[in-house]
């Protein structure tokens, strides 16, 4: 269905400078889809006319009033395309609305685009760096997320200090004052953060100095189990790698774990250190106060250095290193978590296929995730 429109002679203006002493000069013919009637697709046709402006002398077409610069769809289209998307799949909409899956993707970047394309960072206070697997081939992407609105606030390509680049220049601009940064343990973040945020406090994130130890504590698994010749023995250490990197609590009575768990530990004793030591680890985060909490992570890297074990033993140089950074969490309690939710939201969007052909989209929906309002599956 096509309706043929036009704009009235008197009503013509310069749309460079609004002028409305202009001469015409021809036009173009256009066709916009606008709003269905009931299932049909509707058409405005109009022909644009094209101006001489005489006071500042640009020959132009005028504007068109319902709808944005070279798209061929009307405002309130766009708006009933948006309104559709909080509850179907671009899919389900393009097919609804008898178009291209294109143009309602157009349409949701478009829009995207406006509302985030340029998060505000003047208030950020803390912050939090991560990286996100975006799929498969190891492609990642890094993420910032202001932690007192949860509002991601940039996603880099990549990981590492270079995904941060664009990042850090936008912060310098917008005269920020950040106070607390977390992020996990590695030498690309701590450098980022002290070159560019000398006077930010940096926390090390608790789950991932955990998950780093809970590494370390596989591999002492495996490498003791290699250098096991008796066969009870090795049995007993087979399998339990699950039950070493579980909380106690967490262990299953009806599948015999504790028992399972305590024999492997009774038979193997660096394994019984390094398992015991991971339980006091997370206890560091446990404290009254730092002042305790500094007593028992020295304590810990005391222990763990005199162990005897070599893996625990570069552990605890690790943290000796940076044991203010991970007490820093009593004066600044943050960590990386709020990102994880994050995280899993795009897990859900990026089994589509648009995460891979439109990695500027993908972004787009990732900064705009807080308040998402689509459909996430795409
Ligand atoms: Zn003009």
């Amino acid at each position: 269905m096509t309706f043929t429109i036009s704009q009235p002679r008197e009503s013509y203006c310069c749309s460079q400078c609004g002028s409305k002493e202009v001469i015409g000069r021809g036009g173009r013919s256009r066709r916009f889809r606008t709003l269905p009637i009931g299932g049909k697709p509707v058409y405005l046709r109009l022909r644009v006319p094209r101006v001489e402006c005489c006071d500042c002398g640009a020959v132009r077409q005028v504007e068109v009033g319902f709808a944005d610069q070279r798209v061929s769809y009307t405002r309130s289209f766009e708006r009933y395309a948006l309104e559709l998307s909080r509850y179907m799949t671009i899919k389900d909409v393009a097919c609804h609305l008898r178009i291209s899956w294109d143009v309602i993707k157009e349409i949701q970047k478009r829009n995207l685009l406006r509302r985030f394309g340029k998060p505000r960072l003047k208030h950020l206070k803390q912050i939090a760096i991560d990286e996100i697997s975006t799929g498969k081939g190891h492609r990642y992407v890094t993420i910032v997320m202001d932690l007192q609105s949860g509002a991601v606030v940039h996603v880099g390509d990549g990981k590492g200090g270079d995904a941060l680049t664009a990042f850090w220049n936008r912060l310098r601009c917008s005269g920020a004052k950040v106070q607390a940064v977390a992020t996990d343990m590695s030498p690309a973040y701590i450098d980022a953060v002290l070159t560019h945020l000398p006077k930010a406090t940096l926390v090390f994130d608790r789950f991932h100095v955990i998950k780093l130890y809970n590494e370390k504590l596989s591999e002492l698994r495996r490498t003791l189990y290699h250098q096991l010749k008796d066969t009870m023995q090795k049995h007993a250490l087979k399998g339990v790698r699950w039950l070493l990197l579980k909380r106690p609590e967490n262990l299953d009575l009806s599948r015999r774990e504790p028992q399972r768990l305590k024999e492997a530990l009774r038979l193997n004793e660096p394994l019984a250190t390094a398992y015991f030591l991971k339980e006091e680890l997370n206890n560091i985060w446990e404290q009254e106060d730092q002042e305790t909490a500094a007593a028992l992570l020295m304590d810990w890297i005391t222990y763990a250095e005199s162990s005897g074990i070599q893996m625990l033993h570069k552990f605890a140089k690790t943290l000796r290193c940076h044991a203010w950074r991970i007490l820093a969490w009593y004066d600044h309690p943050i960590s990386t978590g709020p990102l994880e939710g994050t995280n899993n939201k795009i897990k859900t969007m990026k089994r589509q296929a648009y995460g891979f052909r439109d990695l500027e989209f993908l972004k787009l929906k990732i900064l705009g995730i807080h308040e998402t309002t689509y459909a996430l599956v795409g």
